[in-house]
């Protein structure tokens, strides 16, 4: 382990364009639960994720409805109250990396804002974040508190316009069956293509479109592809990866840039 920690510095140190591709492992260490681990929201409950799949579908057919019943039940999500949970070491080992130059985009799966509260600039948020809302014609996102929900649907004025171009608001959360906004979708391929190291934190690259980044970059050529995971993913298994450093995002991550800034002195 401590051999591969080494390497992934050198391997970082020596990149010109880094980029970080995580998922919920990443956050497990702040108390949100990922989904396919063994305590997570559907290995625990696939009646769940039955549901889950269902949500879109209403919001095409019934956006006012969908609207309605979001702000009828308690505002805790699947994975719990996400308002009050804090980034972790791993979260701040990638702001660092960020600060050294080194990395140059994050790309997260996750969605609970987290890179953003520990202090990363250049993120793209792939399935959105809870925290915001989104246009779901023109792609503009505010902040949830930009638009007063409630006054809304006291008001009868529910779905949410968009006041740059009319189209219906939604979460910004992208919810299963619904496409990746184009601008996140566009850019991500863009640095999957780009980028000649990547490293990939607590995901089991299962989800697509997302599990198709670390492929491009893979067919692409000249790239390094570092997994930090607790278990074994099938980037590993299929040989996407070069390396697997197993074990805990939020232990190895900081050692990592620990090991970097010693060879950057
Ligand atoms: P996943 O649940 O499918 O996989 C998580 C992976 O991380 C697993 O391989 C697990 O072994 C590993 N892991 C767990 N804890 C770890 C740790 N501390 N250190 C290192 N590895 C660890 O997650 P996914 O691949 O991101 O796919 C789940 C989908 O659900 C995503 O698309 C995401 O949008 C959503 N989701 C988001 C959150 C969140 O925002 N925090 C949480 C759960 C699910
Ligand atoms: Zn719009």
């Amino acid at each position: 382990m401590e051999q591969l920690i080494t390497k992934a510095a050198w391997d970082l140190a020596n990149s010109l364009y880094a980029v970080a591709l995580t998922g919920a492992g990443i956050s497990t260490e702040s108390g949100i639960r990922d989904f396919r681990g063994p305590q997570g929201v559907w290995t625990l409950n696939p009646e769940a994720e039955r549901m889950a799949y269902r949500s879109y579908e209403r919001f095409l057919e019934d956006p006012r409805g969908w609207w309605e019943e979001m702000l009828n039940r308690p505002r805790v999500s699947l994975l719990g109250g996400l308002e009050e949970v804090k980034p972790n070491p791993g979260h701040y080992a990638l702001v660092e990396l960020e600060k050294l130059g080194i990395l140059k985009w994050v790309i997260t799966q996750n969605i609970d804002s987290l890179h953003e509260k520990a202090g990363t600039k250049k993120l793209l948020e792939y399935h959105g974040s809870f925290a915001k809302l989104r246009c779901v014609s023109c792609n503009l996102r505010l902040r949830r508190d930009e638009i007063d929900l409630t006054k809304l649907m006291q008001e009868n004025q529910l779905p949410p316009r968009c006041s740059k171009c009319g189209g219906i608001i939604k979460s910004d959360t992208v919810s299963f069956g619904e496409p990746i906004p184009s601008d996140v979708a566009q850019q991500s391929l863009e640095e999957a293509w780009k980028c000649d190291l990547l490293l990939i934190c607590g995901t089991s690259a299962v989800v697509y479109p997302f599990a198709n980044l670390p492929r491009v970059a893979k067919q692409k050529g000249m790239v390094t592809i570092i997994e930090v995971n607790a278990d074994i993913t099938p980037l590993t298994e299929e040989g996407v990866s070069d390396y697997l450093i197993q074990g805990k995002t939020g232990e190895i991550l900081p050692r990592i840039v620990e090991e970097v800034k010693r060879m950057k002195k």
